[in-house]
């Protein structure tokens, strides 16, 4: 047998193994009491569908497009161009649904923090972290209500996973959020936005839950909707390499690694996803991110923790793994949570890890910590979900 064939086969059958499992994690349909669908999350093919089973023509689709995605409204009867009877057809059949925003928090620093409950009780939190010297910023989104992986240093990781975000509760959290500060109809082109780039970076693994952070994802990116381009979208994730290839080719939004450790042995134990993607297949998916360039640099994200990781020796290292990709560090001191087993490394040790990445030629930013006091900032985010909640 042909050896790359061999590979290929493997990757595609891991592939397969890991979108069977994630399904079995997918939200239930929801339809509201009196029989009505929600419009958000449905594809343009979708969109296409249910106007058909209701006798109109696909150019229906397009309008309703505009109007939710475009113009950010939630009821039929301020759409214009569409005449009041089919209005109120539109509205017997169908709602624009958002999540509810049961908690809404404003940081010292003007993060703001949202727990949105969803239809079935689940919770989620998205973040949105203002840029402190211009009007924009980046909507932190979550992907999976709690997390199967269990990252040591994070806070997420302690609540077991309970179920999938669909794609309409991934984009509901940016509509939701964009709701918030007013933002709509969505700016054109290159008008500065406030809720300006997508982060996924919330709650859970995205590639865990890959066709509904996909489709959500193409939504968010359609050109007659929300219209962000995939250059502002970067999805991070913990190395699930076979996953990581699928996202390049078919997104080719900017990719994220939570690396935190540059030995096999570490990682294993902070990362617990390296026992089955060790870091050198980590690296070497990154290697090959079809959307990686000087451009749009991959950002290797690695959690300072004291004594822990923040060697110059583990320095050297990344800077070895790591050498010849288009690529950045993020530095993220450890944020505390409640029972959490780290401490924060010194100012010294990062400073003095930051200096030999950059002298190696990485740009390596020290992420100030942002909303702290809401518990909103990296690795602190968890929310009291149980799997036993009422789906009702
Ligand atoms: S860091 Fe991300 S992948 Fe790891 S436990 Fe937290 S939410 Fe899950």
């Amino acid at each position: 047998m042909n050896t790359a064939v061999g590979i290929a086969d493997l990757t595609e059958a891991e592939r397969t193994r890991i979108l069977a499992k994630t399904a079995r994690f997918n939200p239930p349909e929801y339809v509201t009491a009196d029989g009505r669908r929600d419009l958000i999350g449905l594809d343009r093919d979708q969109l296409i569908a249910e106007m058909a089973a209701i006798g109109e023509k696909p150019f229906r689709a397009k309008q309703l497009w505009h109007w939710i995605y475009h113009q950010g409204v939630t009821d039929f009867s301020v759409m214009s161009s569409i005449a009041r009877p089919l209005q109120q057809k539109l509205a017997e059949h169908f709602i624009i649904g958002r999540p509810t925003a049961a908690v809404v928090q404003t940081s010292v620093d003007d993060t703001r923090k949202f727990l949105f409950r969803f239809r079935d009780g689940q919770e989620a939190e998205t973040v949105y972290i203002p840029d402190p010297e211009e009007d924009r910023g980046a909507v932190c989104i979550s992907s999976q209500v709690g997390c199967t992986l269990s990252c040591r240093f994070c806070h997420t990781g302690t609540q077991t996973l309970v179920r999938n975000l669909g794609a309409a509760e991934i984009v509901g959290q940016f509509m939701a959020a964009r709701d918030s500060y007013g933002e709509w109809p969505s700016p054109h082109g290159e008008t500065p936005r406030l809720l300006s780039t997508i982060v996924l970076m919330g709650m859970g693994e995205p590639l865990y839950n890959y066709e509904n952070v996909a489709k959500a994802m193409r939504i968010v990116m359609d050109g007659e909707g929300i219209a962000l381009s995939r250059r502002r979208i970067t999805l991070s994730t913990s190395g699930v390499v076979p996953m990581m290839d699928r996202a390049g080719q078919e997104l080719a939004v900017n990719l994220a690694v939570s690396l935190h450790a540059v030995r096999d042995d570490l990682r294993d134990e902070i990362v617990p996803l390296n026992r089955k993607y060790p870091i050198a297949e980590v690296i070497a998916a990154c290697r090959r991110y079809p959307a990686a360039s000087n451009a749009r640099r991959i950002t290797f994200e690695y959690v300072m923790l004291k004594g822990i990781n923040d060697t110059p020796e583990d320095a050297r290292e990344l800077i070895r793994l790591i050498a010849g990709i288009p690529a950045k560090v993020n530095l993220i001191p450890f944020n505390p949570w409640p029972g959490s087993p780290y401490e924060t490394s010194s100012n010294t040790a990062i400073d003095r890890f930051a200096k030999i990445v950059m002298e190696a030629g990485f740009s390596s930013p020290v992420r100030t910590p942002r909303g702290r006091d809401i518990l909103a900032a990296c690795g602190q985010l968890r929310t009291e979900s149980r799997k036993d909640i009422d789906r009702g």
